[in-house]
């Protein structure tokens, strides 16, 4: 390998490290923020569950991390942002890539790794696995690892869809309009479809990253969870619009 070569992988290595870094800590505040917002203390206080306080507190964390990542992700006009905004940010043409149509199948979206850093190394690692306060069961990692996964992938689906949806991907204006008059259908014919494809796909052995690990994953989020697709879905819609 060369040396410029070296140096670059060197340098994405390290901005890799730091993202994920980061990502672990920006999951453990949100989680945090999250027990604040949904008023745990109170509810705690009232006899309900540690556990489910803890299970309800990943998912809205992993739903705001996402979102907080992924705020204006793409511009209204000639450029593309690369990479995770705020920061570590690169503009490159629309058309850099020649076919503007290959520009759809870029991933746009920033999909936040912090909740499997955390939950894979740094739970048991901080000994929360074996911490029980009183008869408390603690959830085991694994548990928590594959709730919050399922929030995670289903709002960045839901995102993806979205900015195709609202001319990210350079649909017409016709088609926008269209989207645009029934935008509930649309989300609605989505998760349909998503589950259409994981019934074609769920006795294959899928590949990781290929087209039918891809559709196999949608369909496993429509069915996981439709309510955070749609909610986001719809959100983002009228966001990417204005
Ligand atoms: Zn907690």
């Amino acid at each position: 390998m060369n040396s410029a070569l070296e140096d670059w992988v060197a340098m994405y290595s390290s901005v890799k490290a730091s993202q994920s870094y980061d990502d672990a800590i920006s999951f453990v505040v949100a989680h945090e923020i999250a027990h604040r917002a949904l008023q745990h203390y109170d509810r705690l206080q009232s006899g309900a569950a540690l556990q489910d306080l803890e299970t309800e507190a990943d998912r809205l964390a992993a739903l705001l991390v996402v979102l907080a990542r992924n705020t204006k992700v793409y511009p209204d006009d000639d450029y593309i942002l690369f990479g995770p905004p705020p920061g570590r940010i690169t503009i490159t043409r629309k058309d850099f890539f020649g076919d503007p149509e290959s520009i759809c199948l870029l991933d746009l979206n920033y999909k936040p790794s912090g909740h499997i850093s955390f939950f894979r190394y740094g739970y048991s690692f901080s000994g929360f696995d074996s911490l029980g306060k009183g008869n408390a069961m603690i959830v085991p990692s694994a548990v928590r690892l594959a709730i919050a996964s399922s929030v995670s992938d289903a709002a960045v689906w839901a995102i993806r869809e979205a900015q195709w949806d609202t001319g990210t991907c350079h649909n017409s204006n016709k088609e926008l309009q269209a989207v645009a008059q029934d935008p509930e259908g649309q989300i609605s014919r989505l998760l349909g479809e998503a589950r259409t494809e994981g019934d074609k796909h769920s006795d294959k052995t899928a590949e990781p990253d290929s087209d039918i690990q891809y559709e196999f994953r949608r369909s496993t989020i429509a069915a996981n969870e439709p309510q955070v697709v749609k909610t986001i879905y719809l959100e983002y819609f009228e966001q990417l619009r204005r």
